[in-house]
């Protein structure tokens, strides 16, 4: 089978940038957003449709919606479908003809696969070392006051005291502050590092938001437990975009010497050498999930 037309559905930019560079060039690309998908009339003439997910935690998915109408349609043309996470594909999906879903950042060699095509390298856009670290707590971070530290090196969103009851609340507001000033798809690159606490009175808050926010930036976001609940939790660090450490109930102290490690200060009374996240770990650029 040949391959000489694509199209190519989804609301990131960069995705579609990073499929196309790597195509050779004589393969015909069209691209549309998800909106744009649910206008068009006839797909026919297209080799091959890449559709993604679009959904995280925090919003549904768009792609569900747009293969079930293509499928009304056009019953045969093959559908790669793409997510970042495939366990959070809607089941419908995987049963449709002719549909294979695939990860994201695996997709251009599927197609390599599939039609023994020549694939270009990557081009190795040389981005800036990743910066800022994210702090993310209802609570307290012990030694720090909410706000950005060293130039940008830390961003610190936490609480003036133990939320409590409260939790839930708080976070929704603190997620809802960043979502508004943080632009995921050009500032993502600029992140190095994310840790959120989840304590007891989150409840399953804490942990969606570390999926979402690993999803949206594309990177493994370090979620600090406390022993409270701590089955969901680990069900939860299954995702592949979490890592699980267990800590204190409350998180101050622990989310303190963090953003002491990442500021490189030392207090005194602190083993830093005996955190459950080693001073390497908090260091080092987090797992990301880029195309590029
Ligand atoms: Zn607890």
């Amino acid at each position: 089978m040949t391959l000489e037309k694509i199209l190519i559905i989804n609301d990131d930019i960069e995705d579609i940038l990073a499929i196309q560079s790597r195509l050779p060039k004589n393969i015909e690309i069209t691209t549309a957003s998800q909106w744009q998908a649910g206008l068009l009339r006839d797909i026919s003439k297209y080799d091959l449709v890449i559709i993604d997910n679009d959904a995280n935690n925090l919003k549904k998915s768009k792609g569900k919606e747009i293969l079930q109408k293509i499928r009304s349609n056009n019953s045969s043309v093959p559908v790669l479908y793409t997510s970042f996470q495939p366990g959070w594909v809607d089941g419908s999906v995987f049963q449709t003809r002719n549909v294979e879903v695939v990860r994201t950042d695996q997709v251009i060699d599927r197609i390599g696969n599939r039609f023994g095509l020549e694939l270009k390298n990557s081009i190795d856009i040389s981005n800036p070392e990743p910066e800022l670290n994210l702090i993310l707590t209802y609570n307290p971070v012990k030694g720090y006051n909410p706000g950005i530290f060293s130039d940008g090196k830390l961003l610190v969103v936490s609480y003036d005291r133990h939320s409590q009851i409260r939790a839930r609340e708080v976070l929704a507001e603190q997620i809802r502050q960043i979502y508004t000033s943080f632009e995921w798809k050009s500032d993502r690159d600029l992140v190095r590092n994310i840790f959120v606490y989840d304590g007891i009175n989150g409840r399953e808050l804490p942990g969606h938001i570390a999926q979402s926010l690993g999803h949206d930036v594309r990177m493994c976001v370090n979620l600090m437990a406390c022993k409270c609940d701590w089955d969901r939790k680990q069900r939860l660090s299954n995702s592949s975009y979490v890592n699980l450490y267990p800590v204190e109930c409350g998180g101050s102290e622990t989310l303190g010497a963090v953003a002491d490690v990442i500021l490189g200060i030392k207090r005194p009374g602190i083993d830093y050498n005996r955190l459950v996240i080693s001073p390497e770990k908090i260091l080092e650029k987090a797992e990301r999930f880029n195309l590029r």
